[in-house]
């Protein structure tokens, strides 16, 4: 991979890396009838003649001394333990090899992007060599013609075994060696890919600048002009992605095609057990609760915006006028006096942010960091001048599965890497909890996907709370601030046109934008069409001036390229951590969820460890069910921001509407 990042890190939808597996989660169905032998691999065979031998020898000895039916019960319990015996054995060669493979390949990649010389793909090539052999061994057919016969009989087998069984036959699905050559073209293409993404040199009145500096003007600038022509200098790298996604198109729905998944969407959603259609349902039942307060800020915003530009009301939000590259996060449009967390920050240095973030969750009961964290992860800017570039998305890494645990950040003194700290740090807090022995490495992972992105960006929101900032020295001498109607409701502004705001963007655009992709295999002439469409549908936001084919606006965000399929991870991690946090507000503080502080709780930091401790070990609708009594639901997000809802309503007396329907 290579350099400067088209995309900021935004805080919430960067990428944990579980290393080679997506979240380890079983799915269901896939594990029809066993195919061809059980696996010849030379343990297993010793193990079993062994446990043959063994049944053999207490069958005989039954058969003499039992009655006919007596004995045939007992042959077949003898004959279920040799089962357990062998799955037992399979899964513990299984795990040594794949945590062997999976630390290099973690480490391969961690060097693309970390390091990134112009003109040298040492990396690259290592990464590239060391994922082959990864997927060689995830996906090899020994390995999915034993876990296909071993499940033929699942119900013989301990339930974790039938749980690990299917996640390594979900993992072999990526990668399986029936579609060797596919495999291959694949592994490459997506290097390549990310290299084009990352690598790109953005390009604003013929000078070179960085994604920041293109943030930082969407963020401040007035100028229209000015805002459209950064707005588009972000935009110029699509194009260059075009032929490169169609291509990854083609090569991900055929590598899971290869065991019967319908298309890659299909294949990404299965590992939460669910369907595409029941994916797609879940996500839109989420973005119509959410529905009614989106309209009021996005009728809101198109009133404040015109104003300060000096310009009519337009019917829907052009793009170039919000303070972000894809509209998704609106956030820095508001300030709220008498909280100044930038200033406050500027006099801290990046490196207080991690330690800072660190000692929130050691005040709840957590571990401290193991020094390798520090010694190895990439935290801080490459210095100007270095002669590399790095990856400055930000990003959590679980290298070996278990103690050796990384974060690749650019962390710069400001209010945006202060929460996007507390957000990689929950990951990293994941990864220890669950790397434990009870824990099988295969189910190293989230509940699901979303619950790993829920953890960390609940504990940023909890650590932006005036209560707690204040506890932490970062408000005026540290005391707590007296906080005005008119302060509280700024700061329910900043956080909704951070959360609500997402929503529409994440379960809408990206989800319907990706299904499509993949699920209909939508042709490259018309994805910025499409795109646009669905931008405009959900978002309410439209381009500042015609979009044609030449453009490929869908590109230029990161997950598209080397994230695929997976972004309604982030906006059900949202709901998820409203979920969380009410429960721990009303239930564990007895607190307003609105204004808590969780700083130094262990019974907060106990309840956090239970549902992180196993991993992906059970069922993520069980644990739901289990820690918080309740389904998956946008109503205690709605909920924390009600009070917000009526001002906006009174802001809004006389407006029209224009936001569509979903
Ligand atoms: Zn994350």
């Amino acid at each position: 991979m290579s350099s400067s990042d088209p995309h900021g890190h935004a805080g919430h939808d960067d990428h944990a890396h579980g290393a080679g597996h997506g979240g380890g989660h079983g799915h269901e169905g896939h594990d029809d009838a066993p195919s061809g032998p059980p696996a010849d691999w030379a343990r297993i065979r010793n193990v079993g003649a062994l446990i043959v031998l063994l049944a053999t020898v207490v069958l005989l000895g039954l058969l003499i001394s039992c009655s006919q039916p007596l004995a045939e019960l007992e042959a077949k319990r003898v004959e279920s333990l040799a089962r357990v015996a062998l799955a037992d054995s399979f899964l513990k060669s299984w795990s040594a090899e794949y945590g062997r493979l999976c630390a290099e390949a973690n480490e391969a990649e961690w060097l693309t992007n970390t390091k990134i010389v112009e003109g040298d793909d040492t990396n690259a090539r290592r990464n590239d060599a060391a994922k082959a052999a990864l997927a060689a061994f995830v996906g090899s057919e020994r390995v999915i013609a034993t876990c296909r016969d071993l499940l033929a009989r699942a119900p013989e087998l301990a339930p974790l075994q039938v749980r690990q069984l299917k996640a390594i036959l979900y993992l072999a699905a990526d990668k399986p060696a029936t579609a060797k050559e596919l495999v291959a073209e694949r592994i490459s293409a997506e290097t390549r890919q990310t290299e084009a993404l990352f690598g790109y040199t953005f390009k604003l009145d013929g000078k070179e600048v960085t994604t920041n500096d293109l943030d930082r003007l969407l963020k401040s600038e007035t100028d229209l002009a000015r805002r459209q022509a950064a707005w588009e200098a972000s935009k110029a790298v699509g194009g260059t992605l075009k032929d490169g996604l169609e291509n990854l198109q083609r090569l991900r729905n055929g590598t899971v095609r290869a065991l019967g998944y319908p298309d890659f969407f299909a294949y990404q959603v299965s590992e939460y057990g669910m369907t595409s259609d029941e994916m797609l349902a879940l996500n839109d039942r989420l973005v119509r609760e959410l529905r009614p307060l989106y309209r009021e800020l996005h009728t809101w915003a198109r009133h404040e915006l015109a104003q300060r530009y000096g310009v009519p009301v337009p019917e829907q939000l052009p793009a170039h006028w919000l303070p972000n590259r894809w509209s998704q996060d609106w956030n820095a449009l508001t300030e709220v006096a008498g909280v100044d967390l930038d200033g406050a920050l500027k006099e801290k240095t990046p490196q207080w942010q991690v330690e800072q973030a660190e000692r929130f969750y050691v005040s709840l009961g957590f571990p401290s960091l193991p020094r390798s964290f520090y010694d190895k992860s990439s935290l801080f800017p490459v210095p100007e001048g270095a002669g590399w570039k790095k990856n400055s998305h930000a990003s959590a890494w679980h290298m070996d599965l278990d103690q050796d645990v990384r974060s690749l950040m650019s962390i710069e003194s400001n209010s945006e890497w202060y929460e996007t700290t507390h957000h990689e740090l929950g990951h990293i807090y994941y990864y220890l909890c669950y790397a434990r022995p009870e824990v099988p490495l295969i189910l190293r992972a989230g509940a699901n996907r979303a619950y790993h992105e829920a953890v960390g960006t609940m504990m940023g929101l909890a650590a932006m709370q005036p209560r707690f900032m204040a506890a932490i020295g970062l408000t005026e001498g540290g005391k707590v601030p007296v906080l005005t109607d008119e302060t509280k409701r700024q700061l329910l502004l900043r956080d909704a046109l951070n959360y609500v705001v997402f929503m529409p963007w994440s379960c809408g655009v990206m989800t319907r934008f990706e299904h499509e992709l993949y699920g209909a295999e939508l042709p490259k002439g018309q994805w910025n069409r499409r795109w646009w469409e669905l931008v405009e549908k959900y978002q309410g936001v439209v381009p500042p001036a015609a979009r044609g084919e030449e453009f490929c606006d869908a590109a230029t965000k990161t997950h598209i390229n080397d994230d695929a399929a997976q972004y309604y991870d982030y906006g059900l991690s949202f709901v998820l951590l409203f979920q969380l946090h009410d429960h721990i507000a009303r239930t564990i503080l007895e607190e307003d969820p609105r204004d808590t502080n969780y700083f130094g709780r262990k019974d907060v930091g106990d309840f956090l460890k239970k549902i992180l401790a196993p991993g992906a070990s059970v069922d993520w609708r069980e644990l739901m069910r289990d820690s918080l009594g309740e389904e998956l639901s946008a109503v205690p997000m709605l909920r924390y921001f009600e009070p917000l809802k009526a001002w906006l309503e009174e802001q809004n007396k006389g407006r029209r509407h224009t936001l569509a329907d979903v």
